[in-house]
């Protein structure tokens, strides 16, 4: 599901560079990235969605040669195969809950928001339990009520692979637990692969493996 071999990024005018030698995930694995502030957790999960493009190496995602790909083609590269639930959430604030939901079908002209789709909506918000915010816009919601929006709209194309930065960051103790649990049961759902940014226990916990980015081979 991902395969990356001497994969060498650096961002314009910035000093920071990431450098990753080997590192592989099976179809259905889960695993969790741990490490320092700055150690280029988020661009990695990045360069894995294609939002970011690599200097050297290889980069095959979902069976994409991602890292030959340009800009068009990872845009599509990304719609159709990743799921990324963001840092900060990303919410649209003047879009209401199911239109945030359906987000990728409304900025993507290549996905169609058929009857199938709106249903699927309906279900995943049912399981995520916010079916009676449908209609309310973000600056109304909880930061637990933001993250399962965030987490319904990283399915709702069905992804192979979803990434996840820091799910649980913003959330206190007793809906963080509530929420892995709806996450963690939607991902056994079809076997999808995931990358998690996180430095809470009770989410690598639950992963296949972890790799400490303060000792993996991602030098500066
Ligand atoms: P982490 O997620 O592990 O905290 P990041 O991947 O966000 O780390 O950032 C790694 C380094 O890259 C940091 O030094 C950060 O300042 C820098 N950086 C992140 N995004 C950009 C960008 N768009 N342009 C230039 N530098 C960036
Ligand atoms: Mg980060």
């Amino acid at each position: 599901m991902i395969s990356i071999e001497a994969l060498q990024f650096q961002y314009p005018r910035s000093e920071f560079a990431i450098q990753i030698s080997a590192l592989s995930l099976s179809a259905g694995e889960r695993l969790a990235i741990v490490g320092p502030s700055g150690s280029g957790k988020t661009t990695l999960l990045k360069l894995i969605a294609g939002i970011e493009r690599p200097a050297r190496g290889r980069l095959n995602i979902c069976g994409q040669d991602v890292g030959a790909m340009n800009d068009q083609q990872r845009r599509r590269f990304r719609i159709s195969q990743i799921g990324f639930v963001f840092q900060k959430f990303e919410l649209v604030d003047y879009l209401n809950v199911r239109d945030n939901i359906a987000m990728p079908f409304l900025i993507n002209r290549s996905l169609k928001l058929t009857p199938e789709v709106k249903d699927r909506i309906g279900v995943l918000a049912e399981t995520m339990a916010i079916t009676e915010l449908l209609k309310r816009h973000p600056d109304k919601l909880s930061q637990g009520e933001k993250q399962r929006v965030a987490i319904c709209r990283s399915l709702i194309t069905s992804p192979p692979l979803i990434l996840a930065d820091e799910p649980t960051g913003n959330l206190d103790p007793a809906n963080k637990q509530i929420i892995l649990e709806l996450f963690f049961e939607q991902l056994s759902h079809g076997d999808r692969g995931l990358v998690v940014v996180t430095h809470d226990m009770s989410v690598a916990q639950r992963c296949d493996r972890v790799i400490d980015f303060s000792t993996f081979d991602s030098t500066k």
